[in-house]
């Protein structure tokens, strides 16, 4: 079993309160029961686009890796900060961005810097909240781990990309 641990850090004197964080801790385990579902194996392994009138059975930038690697990578926990094996180490900070943002990484920087009017709109929208944020955490440690897009915003283009690809089918599984 993978198992997913957030770790909360400030940011220039901003924190997480404590009911972001009970609320983003029930999003890891929601994440965490998916993740070890043979729903989401399968749908990984299955990855597919299409391009033209073809589908590509694999993520793009997928760094030469197949599917079965990527689900291997993913659920091994391991990202170039920390080898603890089959744990999720999802480190976060608070920072504040217009809504639109939901959340950014940096280069050669371990943690997801999370925008908390985002977090609290997720917070109030009970229908989909969970489902968007736990797509957001799933996106944004799959670039810790290494894996990008084209764009920053969310383009056609870029939905085949390991983050999105995955981060999508966390949100649907966990939209229901
Ligand atoms: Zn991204």
């Amino acid at each position: 079993m993978t198992t997913v641990e957030l770790h909360f850090f400030e940011n220039k004197n901003l924190l997480f309160s404590e009911p972001q964080k009970s609320f983003l801790n029930e999003i890891s385990k929601k994440i965490q029961l998916q993740i070890n579902s043979d729903e989401f194996r399968t749908k990984v392994l299955n990855f597919k686009y299409k391009k033209g009138r073809h589908y590509h059975q694999d993520f793009k930038l997928n760094k030469g890796k197949t599917r079965n690697q990527i689900f291997d990578i993913f659920m091994s926990g391991k990202d170039p900060y920390d080898d603890t094996d089959k744990v999720l180490n999802i480190h976060i900070k608070p920072y504040i961005k217009k809504i639109k943002v939901h959340a950014t990484t940096y280069k050669n920087v371990r943690s997801v810097f999370l925008n908390t009017l985002y977090l609290d709109y997720c917070m109030k929208n009970t229908k989909t909240g969970n489902s968007k944020m736990a797509g957001t955490l799933i996106h944004e440690y799959i670039h810790i781990m290494g894996f990008s897009h084209y764009t920053n915003k969310a383009k056609k283009k870029d939905m085949p990309t390991v983050p999105w690809g995955i981060g999508n089918i966390i949100k649907k599984l966990i939209a229901g």
